[in-house]
């Protein structure tokens, strides 16, 4: 029993970007001697062994199954199959509605140790101890497994960042026996999240925090990003306050600025749930009124001083 073993995720075609999170995620855990591998399901696996091809993978698992998309009854018994097989470690999966639709229900039937909504994983002494939030995401919540010989993680996205290398892992088949569905796919119909922007997707991210003080003052920065045309993000306070959608909070509880270039932070205080959803951006301006504040720790450039005055000279450049 050990190894990492990996649940890649695809639809409609196309490897889903959480499945190369995945893989990193997996690598961190690795233990000396262990392997890394990722198994693919699909009526066509093979199409997707050069995507997963990637350093620090040691094999792929093509599962051919008798489903082109995603199937809670066929995965379920595909992955347990390999799970049973295989006997690894840890297992990990996307915290997706893929996964929701067999995971839960594999862990209780094959006794594994479950969490989901995972964005923190680590050995503490030996023992696996994944992180989660909790009760809204207003704590988190750290869950280790006493006991559990494999356990399987549903692991959020956007929260790993992808291998980018390219390698050459062996390749191997996995058979799995025919199964009937009690699922039938009719259609796929495009959903829409409700958000009104994707802070995941956005390049320029100009974000504000409690120093604004009031509500009022969100439209005079709502006017400045969009001069300089960048994305209006918000830390939690403001999202909570109602003063921005909860689709803009960047950070642990919100989204991650996954693509973002450039990150002006104004009136944040940097703490750690709010860097963790931008602090690897490779630009960051701070601009805070008082020097000791965290969000200095991350930036590139900060200036010491007022939001608004700072706001004011700035828009008179755009
Ligand atoms: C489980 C959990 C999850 C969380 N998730 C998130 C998350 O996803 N995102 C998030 O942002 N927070 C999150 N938080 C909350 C986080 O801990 C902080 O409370 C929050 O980030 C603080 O927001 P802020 O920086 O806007 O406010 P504050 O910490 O109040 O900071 C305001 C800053 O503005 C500065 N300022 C005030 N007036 C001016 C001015 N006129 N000019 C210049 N600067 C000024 C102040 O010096 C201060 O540094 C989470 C907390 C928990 C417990």
């Amino acid at each position: 029993m050990s190894g990492i073993l990996v649940i890649g995720e695809q639809r409609r075609g196309e490897l889903r970007p959480v499945s190369l999170e995945l893989l990193s995620a997996g690598i961190s855990l690795r233990r000396a001697g262990e392997e890394v591998a990722v198994a693919i399901l699909s009526d066509s696996p093979d199409r997707f062994v050069k995507p997963l091809s990637l350093s620090g993978v040691d094999e792929i698992v093509t599962v051919k199954v008798g489903a082109a998309e995603f199937d809670p009854d066929i995965f379920e018994s595909a992955v347990g199959a390999l799970i049973t097989k295989r006997n690894p470690d840890v297992v990990l999966v996307a915290h997706s509605v893929d996964s929701f639709g067999y995971a839960a229900a594999l862990a209780t039937r094959l006794g594994l140790g479950f969490a989901t909504d995972v964005f923190s994983v680590e050995r503490v002494d030996g023992e696996l101890v994944a992180t989660r939030g909790g009760y809204g995401q207003k704590v988190y919540v750290e869950v280790d497994f006493p006991g559990r010989n494999t356990v399987m993680l549903a692991i959020r996205g956007n929260v790993f960042k992808p291998p980018e290398q390219a390698a050459s892992p062996r390749i191997t088949i996995f058979d799995t026996p025919p199964v009937q569905s009690r699922a039938t796919g009719r259609e796929f119909i495009e959903m829409s999240a409700g958000d009104d922007v994707d802070m995941t997707a956005a390049e320029f991210i100009l974000t504000i925090g409690r120093g604004i003080g009031e509500e009022a003052k969100v439209a005079q920065f709502r006017e400045l990003a969009d001069a300089v045309g960048a994305t209006l993000g918000c830390s939690r306070p403001i999202a909570d306050a109602g003063w921005l959608p909860k689709s803009r909070q960047v950070g642990q509880s919100g989204k991650t600025a996954s693509t973002c270039q450039l990150y002006i932070a104004m009136g944040v205080s940097g703490a750690i749930q709010h860097l963790a959803g931008m602090k690897h951006v490779s630009t960051i301006v701070a601009v805070n009124s008082d020097a000791e504040a965290s969000i200095f720790s991350v930036a590139k450039y900060g200036i010491v001083g007022d939001i608004f005055e700072i706001a004011e000279e700035l828009r008179k450049h755009f």
